[in-house]
């Protein structure tokens, strides 16, 4: 059987920063793929260069040189409009902080995205609530995010990144604020998704014990992925 071409592949890929005389080479030719339905941990020491490589596979950077393919498109010399679309439509991001509107519900939080992207407002409430039903979250749905607890707010945040369907959920830190056991409860949510919707998840974290439940591990060294066993 043929397997599945990558949700996200990155090829030799090179970021570096410019500070005043020096340069700082932080991605040294960095290969990565990603399949549909597979997680991924990215675990590395702070300053590795894990936030710019999750930056460089979200297309919110472009690589100094090197490739990013989401799906069959090769990105890195796209027009910005190009990239955007691409970004809106294929990429979901969850951060450390939820980043939740305040003034909005839950649901009005996972259906906002949904009619960014032109989808009819019953369609959109019907997927938000199926979404965060799915999350556990269906006793929720009216609740603004400061009467949610931490855990109920990183589930929303994580509905909100996949309620276009795309094909990549990166997610930085997602569970660093939160205490050990709602952090395990909101990491196993999301590796239940992932494998049920065959999205593919890259998720940086320091979390060695949540790492372990997800399909791969990997590490920056010296600008470069290395898999960890
Ligand atoms: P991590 O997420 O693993 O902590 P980062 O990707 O945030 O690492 O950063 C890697 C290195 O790149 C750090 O030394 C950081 O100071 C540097 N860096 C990141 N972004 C920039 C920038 N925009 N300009 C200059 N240096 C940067």
């Amino acid at each position: 059987m043929m397997e599945a071409p990558p949700a996200l592949a990155l090829d030799r890929v090179e970021r570096r920063y410019h500070q005043g005389e020096a340069t700082l080479e932080i991605l040294r030719g960095a290969d990565l793929q990603l399949l549909p339905g597979q997680s991924v941990a990215l675990i590395a020491p702070s300053g590795a260069g894990k936030s710019t490589l999750l930056h460089v596979a979200g297309l919110l950077e472009k690589p100094d040189a090197g490739e990013v393919h989401v799906g069959a498109e090769a990105t890195a010399r796209m027009a910005d409009r190009r990239r955007t679309a691409i970004r809106r439509l294929h990429i979901g991001f969850v951060y450390q902080f939820h980043h939740l509107l305040p003034e909005f519900s839950a649901l009005e939080n996972v259906v906002l995205p949904q009619l960014i992207r032109g989808l009819p407002r019953e369609e959109a409430r019907a997927r938000a609530q199926q979404l965060l039903e799915y999350l556990g979250l269906g006793h929720r749905l009216q609740h603004r995010p400061m009467e949610l607890s931490g855990g109920e707010q990183q589930r929303v945040a994580i509905a909100r990144a996949v309620a276009n369907a795309p094909r990549v959920l990166l997610a930085d830190e997602p569970t660093g604020n939160l205490d050990p056991h709602t952090a395990e409860h909101v990491f196993s949510t999301l590796t239940t998704l992932v494998e049920a919707s065959g999205l593919a998840a890259l998720v940086a974290t320091h979390n060695l014990e949540l790492a372990k439940r997800m399909s791969r591990r990997v590490t920056l060294q010296e600008g470069r992925i290395v898999e960890l066993t």
